[in-house]
């Protein structure tokens, strides 16, 4: 039995967005909404934490420690998770230490965290020397990959597209579109794909690495947890299915595109993305919807993965006060 504690609320419901549907005059479109797993105000992180937490306790840890940016939503769920499991938390985020916490960085503040910045430095060797200096001090550390993103996170989507198939039934999917940022989600997924021989096909939008290194990522990352399942299943980059041309400006810098989905989900379904994930890989979804690569007599799928609370952060907040002042 592999260990796994218990931090997300599932099954997470999966309903269809017909509103959305109707207005793109495209296919029909059904979404997953892990921004509803319950953990510190939900998303994906929540899943694969259940599985590095059941690590971290049947290692004996007694402190996680983790890294990201600095609205790393990660971050925030590792922060919680540690709170409700009894482990100490140390947190490395890029940069410096902004004049006022908000979003993501509030609540990290508010689970008990312990905050460090990297300054100038990288964030491999800040997080390399806080761990030293916690086993140093006997804190027994346990050391959590950008985004849960190993072997034993990637379990826990593994199992949601498990989740997801038996809510589906027999409905025909011909794609899953999921945001892809250390690949771990999307590894899982595809891994459970495989292994239930589905039809439908699961893309990835990237938000930070290029096409060819998230495909090589994913696919090292599918191949890690099918060892640690003894599954004979392998995958190379070349069926690892991945969109990089949503990347606009780059990781976490949200244009109009992500602004205009966010605003199109809210109108249309009442439903918030975020700026960074949610909203760039709706942007995508919009994308090939209008240019007919998804078309209607389709069913697509889309996989919200949270991430809310940066919107109430900087730059986000501004740049949405923006968007709805516009009109
Ligand atoms: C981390 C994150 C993702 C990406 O998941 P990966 O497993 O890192 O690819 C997507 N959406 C949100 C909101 C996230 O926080």
């Amino acid at each position: 039995m592999i260990p796994r504690v218990s931090l997300a609320k599932l099954p997470t419901p999966l309903e269809a967005l017909p509103r959305l549907s109707e207005a793109l005059g495209g296919p029909k479109i059904l979404i997953k909404r892990d921004d509803l797993t319950g953990l510190a105000l939900g998303g994906n992180k929540a899943r694969k934490l259940e599985f590095t937490l059941g690590d971290a306790k049947a290692r004996g840890a007694r402190t996680l420690v983790t890294l990201g940016a600095q609205q790393s939503n990660h971050c925030r769920q590792t922060a919680a998770a540690a709170a409700r499991y009894g482990f100490d938390c140390i947190l490395v985020l890029a940069g410096e230490k902004p004049a006022e916490a908000q979003g993501n960085l509030l609540l990290d503040e508010l689970f008990g965290a312990r905050v460090v910045w990297t300054g100038l430095r990288s964030r491999n060797e800040v997080v390399a020397e806080v761990f030293e200096q916690a086993l140093a001090a006997e804190r027994a550390p346990y050391l959590i990959p950008v985004g849960a993103s190993n072997a034993i996170g990637v379990l826990g989507y593994r199992n949601a597209f498990q989740e997801m198939a038996a809510q589906t039934g027999r409905q025909d999917i011909t794609w899953l579109v999921v945001a892809s940022g250390s690949g771990g989600t999307q590894a899982g997924l595809v891994l459970g794909a495989r292994e239930a021989n589905w039809e439908g096909r699961v893309l990835g939008v990237s938000v930070d690495l290029d096409e060819a290194e998230l495909k090589e990522h994913v696919a090292f990352l599918a191949n890690e947890t099918a060892g640690l399942l003894d599954s004979k299943v392998r995958f190379e980059p070349l069926d690892i299915l991945v969109n990089a041309d949503y990347r606009g400006e780059g990781y976490g810098r949200a244009g109009d595109a992500e602004w205009e989905a966010i605003r199109l989900f809210a109108r249309l379904e009442g439903i918030v993305l975020d700026p960074v994930y949610s909203g760039r890989a709706a942007a995508a979804m919009l994308g090939l919807i209008r240019s007919g690569f998804m078309r209607r007599g389709e069913t697509v799928l889309f996989w919200h993965t949270g991430g809310q609370p940066a919107l109430f952060a900087e730059p986000y907040r501004t740049g949405l006060a923006q968007v709805t002042a516009r009109e």
